[in-house]
């Protein structure tokens, strides 16, 4: 399949339908770093849209958004915690200033470059047990190849046996995630917005035949807190980068569920439309902010995307008419690149950005 993972299922059967999501069972590993993960009888990963417990309220009516992982300790004993697992290497070089981001397979610092005094952001993923590994390797083969102003970028590696550190920029604007709970919603114009800088930035991807595979509001991350920041695509850990030439078809199961396209779960090879389900569903996050398929029960999430059923609960609006024929929410999976081209042009042409 040439996708550049070795997460890969077997063929998939002719008879999976819904059966994917009755296998789909709680990992139960040896890390605490895994226990976000769900995994299924073919060895794929999914990561979960809920870590536990809850680091957001969502005060707004209709599907809550997913919520992230809760940081109870306080502050300095785990910067400390977190400075003792770093190889002297890293700290011969870096300060380690805050922990900022507790992702499912790593831990992300604000480190400082001793010589320069230049901020940046240090990912740590552990890579004892084969999922970090898997994650690790996609997320390095992807960032070598990247250089693009809407997706992070990494500055040095430095590896041990049982760990590897990404020196990237640093993103001092939060997520996306957090600016939607701040807001309620965006207006169209805001929503359009970053909707375009995402868009250049998967444009790129697409193009050197990357696929992102866990597009969501918390792998966008602001460059700067002001309102004027630019978006910076993160977390290539579930991505996959083809080479030339290669079967472009994907078959691996993996995203995280409530972003997840239909094609994954039937287990049908798939392409790169999957990131624009992806874009689909963010679109909607952001008009409306709420989750256009959520509930508790896998099953029935599966069910309601696998239907496509979604009703949108904002103000009607000539953003959401656009986003809506051109993604073709939710049946645009067939068309792909051309409609993230016809999507721009619209909005361009709406909003004159
Ligand atoms: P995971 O694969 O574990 O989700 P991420 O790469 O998404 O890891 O990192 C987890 C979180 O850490 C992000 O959601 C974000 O809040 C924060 N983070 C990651 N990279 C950066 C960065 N370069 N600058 C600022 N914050 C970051
Ligand atoms: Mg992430």
């Amino acid at each position: 399949m040439g996708c550049g993972t070795s997460k890969v299922l077997p063929e998939p059967p002719k008879d999976v339908q819904l059966d994917l999501v009755k296998k789909v069972e709680p990992y139960t590993g040896h890390s605490d770093i895994y226990k976000h993960f769900i995994k299924d009888d073919g060895g794929a990963v999914i990561k979960a849209g809920s870590p536990s417990p809850p680091r957001h309220t969502n005060p707004f009516p209709g599907n809550p958004l997913p919520a992230q992982a809760a940081q109870p300790e306080p502050r300095k004993n785990k910067v400390a915690k977190y400075r003792a697992k770093f190889d002297p290497r890293v700290t011969a070089k870096y300060d380690i200033k805050a922990l900022i981001g507790r992702g499912s397979f790593s831990r992300v610092v604000r480190v400082e470059h001793k010589a320069t005094k230049q901020p940046y952001a240090i990912k740590m993923i552990e890579t004892k047990y084969r999922e970090g590994r898997e994650v690790c390797e996609s997320e390095l083969s992807v960032l070598r190849r990247v250089r693009h102003t809407n997706i992070i970028q990494l500055i040095e590696v430095f590896e041990t046996q049982d760990r590897v550190y990404m020196v990237m920029e640093l993103a001092t604007g939060g997520e996306l995630f957090d600016r939607i709970i701040a807001k309620g919603s965006f207006t169209e114009r805001d929503a359009t917005r970053v909707l375009q800088m995402v868009l250049d930035g998967v444009r790129y991807l697409h193009t050197l035949g990357i696929t992102h595979r866990d597009l969501k509001p918390e792998n966008l991350l602001y460059y700067h807190p002001g309102t004027d920041s630019k978006i910076m695509i993160t977390d290539f850990g579930l991505a996959s980068a083809r080479k030339k030439g290669d079967d472009c078809l994907m078959k691996t199961t993996c995203g995280t569920p409530e972003y997840i396209a239909p094609e994954i779960l039937v287990r049908k090879p798939y392409t790169n439309s999957v990131d624009m389900w992806a874009l689909g569903v963010i679109s909607y996050i952001l008009l409306s902010g709420t989750m256009p398929f959520e509930d508790d029960n896998r099953t029935r999430l599966y069910r309601q995307i696998l239907k496509g059923k979604y009703s949108y609960s904002g103000e009607a609006s000539q953003a959401w008419g656009i986003l809506n024929a051109t993604l073709k929410l939710p049946f645009y999976w067939r068309a792909g690149f051309d409609n993230l081209k016809l999507l721009d042009e619209n909005l361009k042409t709406l909003y004159g950005i």
